[in-house]
């Protein structure tokens, strides 16, 4: 059984399920999937319920529930990422416990690498984010003499007193928390992330506006894209029943896996709150499968849109029509009503639901 609740705009999920271990013990499954955002209070918490937070936006972690103190936290598997979620679990003091070495014990990277090792309990399959994704980010064909050059240029125009063979030496602080015996990170892969976010970094100040401070530059990366290591999973409940869950991650970065992995599932938390991103709307290559493709290739029976109302932003008017227009095949459920006038008709009307709902699998029973 799969709660999404009516948290504003933001995400948060409750998977409570029964399933059998390979020795035949029965198992509870008990994960929160996000928290919601600061203003939301999950109701009734269960106190010792696994959490997996999907990325580091606030309306995805920054939910209140003072009596959760989870066994563990399943979180992407990129030490930003990681480093970003820990701060604001503590600084929003979201858990009872609230203590960093303690909170970070209990983090468990997750990834497309290593999905099925740290949760050999739960019946899922992760999508996303990449193993070790950065490695797009290095530019093709450069060499890696020129590359340094250009980097330790760009630092040192930016009153940096270090160049990045200083940096990679820095960076071995991070190592420690990043292995911990769950992903030993070598040297060399060391020294092609920094070199890959360096690089990163410096596209951003250089690509914009004609040229950002590398402050700017750092916040503007540390902020821009964490949608796409939102952690995309499917979930099968022990009647066979398949959930989705997307996060607020653009279909592009999970659809690589349409030819190993089978996204096919009963339910779709379609991503992002239904804005326009998360179907690439907004942004479709060749290399981006149109979004009716999408669709139909997870061919969902229930869409769950999760947002929140009254403001600017998702759900989108093109996301919301085009998946109203998948009814009555495709049924889709609201976390609240849309009557906001962005461009929406507000006569049009749409399934509002009361909260908190609940889904029975593909028979959507509400309550
Ligand atoms: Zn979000």
């Amino acid at each position: 059984m799969v709660t999404f609740y009516n948290c504003f705009h933001g995400d948060c999920a409750f998977i409570s399920d029964t399933i059998t271990l390979p020795n035949g013990t029965p198992e509870q499954v008990k994960l929160y999937v996000d928290l919601g955002p600061a203003r939301f209070h999950i109701p009734n918490p269960v106190p010792d319920a696994d959490l997996l937070i999907s990325h580091s936006d606030n309306d995805h972690c920054l939910g209140k529930a003072s009596t959760l103190n989870p066994r563990r936290i399943f979180v992407p598997a990129f030490f930003m990422e990681m480093a970003i979620i820990l701060h604001k679990l503590v600084t929003h003091h979201n858990l009872s416990i609230h203590k960093y070495p303690v909170l970070a014990h209990k983090f468990i990277p997750v990834d497309d690498g290593h999905p099925l090792v740290y949760a050999p309990n739960l019946k899922w399959d992760v999508f996303n984010p990449c193993r070790n994704l950065w490695m797009n980010w290095l530019p093709p064909q450069v060499s890696l003499i020129s590359l340094k050059a250009t980097l330790n240029n760009f630092l040192s125009s930016n009153h940096i007193d270090a160049d990045v063979d200083a940096l990679i030496e820095l960076s071995k602080g991070a190592q420690a928390f990043y292995s911990d015996g769950v992903a030993d990170v070598s040297e060399d892969e060391l020294e092609r992330f920094v070199l890959a976010v360096t690089y990163r970094i410096y596209q951003y100040a250089n690509t914009r506006h004609g040229g950002l401070s590398i402050s700017r530059a750092v916040s503007l990366f540390k902020c821009s894209e964490v949608n796409d290591y939102s952690i995309v999973f499917k979930f099968i409940d022990s009647n066979g029943k398949s959930f989705l869950f997307t996060g607020d991650a653009p279909c592009c970065v999970y659809t690589r896996n349409y030819t190993n992995k089978s996204v096919q599932s009963d339910v779709l938390k379609v991503p992002h709150h239904g804005s326009n991103t998360g179907f690439d709307m907004d942004h479709i290559t060749q290399s981006t499968p149109p979004y009716s493709e999408v669709l139909n290739n997870i061919n969902p029976k229930v869409m769950v849109v999760s947002h929140g109302d009254h403001k600017p932003g998702p759900p989108d008017v093109e996301v919301i029509r085009f998946l109203n227009n998948q009814q009555p095949n495709r049924l889709l459920l609201l976390t609240t009503d849309i009557v906001k006038n962005n461009g929406l008709n507000p006569s049009e009307s749409y399934m509002g639901v009361q909260t908190p709902y609940t889904i029975h699998g593909i028979n959507a029973e509400i309550r």
